[in-house]
Parts: C-alpha cells; structure tokens; sequence
C-alpha cells in the first residue's frame, strides 16, 4: 500500500522543529502574562458567521480563503482563520462585555486555504494578544510592546522592524478612501485584476496588494496624513509618544493597512527581511468595531497576532532538550532498584531514561546516542554495597555513589 501523506499544506512538527515551536509559544505566554494578559481557548471550528459577519465580505480570508463545511447536523461551520473573531465571540457569549477590560493571550492552530509556500501553510498557528475595552491610545502601545517584547525575548529585536500607521477614525478614512479612488480609478487600466476589483469594494485594500505592478502604482497613491481629523492625529500621536516612554522602537510606514476590515485608527506590521516574501511576522491594530458586530455593545479592542511557523524559522537555533540521565541496569536482579534510581532522578527533576534490553556495551551506546550527560550504572555488587556507579560522559569519570544520593549529586 503507497504510505499516506500528510494533507497538502499541513505539516508534521517533531523534533527540533517542535522544541522551536514550544520555545516560541512558550515564551510568548511567559511574557503574555508579565504584561497581565490570561490566556483563552476557544473552538478551533465555529459557526461559520462568527467569520462571515465579522471579517468583512471583501476580505481575502472569506473570500477565498476559509475551510467551510455542513456537518452530519447540516449547520455551517468554519474552522478559524485567525482568532480574534473568536475572542469576541467569546466575550459576548460569557457575559464578559461587562467586565471590561479583558486582556486576551492565545496560542494555537489556524486554517487558511491558501497556495502553499515556505513560511505559508493551509494549517499553521499564531500567538495572538487582544486588549478588550480600553479606548486610550496606551492600550495601543501596551499592546504593542507586549509584541515587541516577545520578538526581543525570542532573540529576533535585531531581525525585525516594526512599522507603523494609521487607519484614522471613520471621517478621516472616508475622505482618505474618496482619494484613492479617485486615484486608482484614473490608473484602472494598470492594475491587477484583483485590484480593480478592491477598487470597488474596499479600495484600501489594494494598497495590501502584492502584485509588482500594484507595487509601483502604490508608490505614488496618497497616504491618509493629510486626511485625519485633528481627532485622528492626536490619536496617532499619543500611540507613537507611548510607544517612545515604552521603549519600543518602530517606523513609520504610510502603506500598512490590515487584510480585514474591521480595523480603524493603529495599524501595525513586523517584518523580517530574512523570509522572503513571506517576511510578515507580527500584525495587529485597533477594531473597535468587532465586538459589537458579534452582537455586543460597543466596545473598544486592539491586537495583533503573529505566525508561529515564521517566528520558528527566524530563531538561531534550536533551544536544546534537557539531557538525559541513563540508569543501566547489569541483570534482571537490579531492575527494579535501578527504577527506583530512575523516578527519584525524575522527581528531582532530571531527565531519565532506561534502556529497556540489552548488554552494558549495548546500552551504553544507547546512552550515547540519546545525549545523555551521565550514566547510573547497577551491578549486584554495586547493588550489595548500597551505591550506583556514577559515569560522567564527558570525561568518562566514574564514582561510586549512596543510591539514596545520586539524585542529589546529578542535580548539582
Ligand atoms: P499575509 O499577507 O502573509 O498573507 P495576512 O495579512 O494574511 O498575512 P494575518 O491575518 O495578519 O496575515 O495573520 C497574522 C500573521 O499570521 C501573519 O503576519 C503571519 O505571520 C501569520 N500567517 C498568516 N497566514 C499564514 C499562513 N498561511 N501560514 C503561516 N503563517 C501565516
Ligand atoms: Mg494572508
């Protein structure tokens, strides 16, 4: 029978790829909960509006992009393409809108069909910060150092540039919009298919456009400065001047604007130069819109999520597993005082492994092979006399060693 493959776009994640993996999340959530954000879980499938209502019909994710499918019941049902809609939903669900505000830390798998690449899967996850509730322009920037922060306790602060803009309030963005169409409606001819198409729908949204062609032509389009409200500005202002007392470094960059269309006021991207086109770690903004889209009350909000998969990739190496401790065993007599050495080497927290079969020269060069930094080797003698013989691996030292001790010692 020809082996099975994992389906197209997904991907298995298994040694060193998974220690990247849990570094990545593990340390986000570490740092997550310094800035006092409390991690959620919600369903990795919902019901297909949550996605639907809330993304925008002219988005890429619903447009193109969602795994929607009936189930056996014939409701419709999505899994998520990102998170925040689901946060939301959440919120709404539990009540929580009256207790506000609500510091949100996710981490888990999203689903996109998309055409596979490096660094682009039709399952991958992200990390994701949501601040519930808090209208001030210091939401933004807490929001965004706590990003920063991550990418810094990743290792990656070198690698990456945040940039900054924009999106104004709703009068700044009509008047803003007006303009780019005006300008984009007199180049039609030179833009994708795709873009003319945003031209009608969500002009905005071409200036997200990867197309070399858009490229040039988005050179030369409007930025939104010289459309903010006075409101607006001082917004954007306040952001900067927070992000400046936080100690986060960005740029400006007039051209960010976010794939989904609930955003108003900051957006923001991180990128790497080091993925290729993929280069897009990190994105987020404020949507104040959502939650009442999902059928709660108005309710401020900003976040950002960030690709788990292209954060692994930017790490230098690997974080090492711990090493082992190998217990050996000389003979069925001594196995179970050798299990014994084994759990008081785990409960004082020692990795330790046990060669199920095999000679003293077979599981030594098991012990070899896994890493392992020391071995506890146990003969009948060693076993009479109360002791284990304690090999140190690297220098091949070997001590004599009160079997009620060895943990103690190995965990110096
Ligand atoms: P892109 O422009 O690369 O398609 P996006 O705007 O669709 O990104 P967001 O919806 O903002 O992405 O998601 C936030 C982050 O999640 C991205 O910056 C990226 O790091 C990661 N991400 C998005 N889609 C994928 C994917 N298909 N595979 C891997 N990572 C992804
Ligand atoms: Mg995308």
């Amino acid at each position: 029978m020809e082996p099975l493959q994992p389906a197209r776009g997904t991907r298995d994640i298994i040694g060193d790829d998974q220690r990247r993996h849990g570094h990545v999340i593990g340390t986000a959530r570490t740092s997550a909960a310094l800035y006092g954000f409390d991690e959620w879980s919600t369903p990795i499938f919902e019901d297909t509006r949550v996605f639907a209502r809330t993304l925008g019909d002219t988005s890429d994710v619903v447009t193109k992009e969602m795994y929607t499918f009936a189930d056996r019941g014939g409701d419709s049902l999505t899994l998520r393409p990102e998170n925040t809609a689901g946060i939301c939903r959440a919120l709404v669900t539990g009540g929580l809108t009256q207790s506000l505000p609500q510091k949100v830390f996710y981490a888990g798998p999203m689903f996109r069909y998309e055409r596979p690449q490096k660094g682009r899967y039709r399952q991958f996850h992200q990390i994701g910060a949501e601040l519930i509730g808090a209208p001030e322009p210091l939401a933004d920037a807490e929001v965004i150092a706590l990003g920063w922060d991550i990418l810094g306790a990743l290792g990656l602060a070198a690698d990456v540039t945040l940039e900054l803009n924009t999106l104004g309030d709703t009068p700044s963005r009509d008047a803003y919009r007006a303009a780019l169409v005006a300008y984009f409606t007199e180049r039609a001819a030179d833009l994708s298919a795709d873009s003319r198409d945003r031209l009608a729908r969500n002009p905005l949204r071409i200036l997200d456009s990867k197309d070399a062609g858009d490229r040039s032509l988005i050179a030369g389009a409007p930025t939104i400065a010289a459309y903010l409200t006075d409101a607006a500005r001082g917004f954007y202002e306040a952001v900067q001047n927070n992000l400046a007392r936080l100690g986060v470094p960005f740029i400006e960059n007039p051209r960010i604007v976010r794939g989904l269309d609930y955003y108003s006021h900051t957006a923001f991207e991180v990128v790497s130069t080091k993925l290729g086109a993929q280069g897009t770690v990190m994105a987020g903004g404020r949507y104040d819109g959502l939650v009442a889209e999902m059928g709660g009350p108005p309710t401020p909000a900003v976040g950002w999520a960030a690709g788990v998969e292209r954060l692994a990739m930017l790490l230098e190496s690997a974080p090492a597993a711990p090493r082992a401790v190998a217990v050996i065993p000389l003979g069925e007599a001594v196995e179970g005082a050798a299990l014994a050495v084994m759990q008081s080497l785990r409960r004082a927290g020692l990795r330790a492994e046990m060669a199920y079969r095999g000679n003293l020269k077979r599981r030594m060069e098991r012990a070899n092979r896994i890493g392992a930094r020391a071995a506890v080797i146990l003969g009948e003698d060693e076993l009479a006399r109360g002791v284990g013989a304690v090999k140190d691996l690297a220098t091949g030292v070997q001590t004599d060693v009160p079997l009620d001790d060895i943990a103690r010692v190995l965990a110096l």
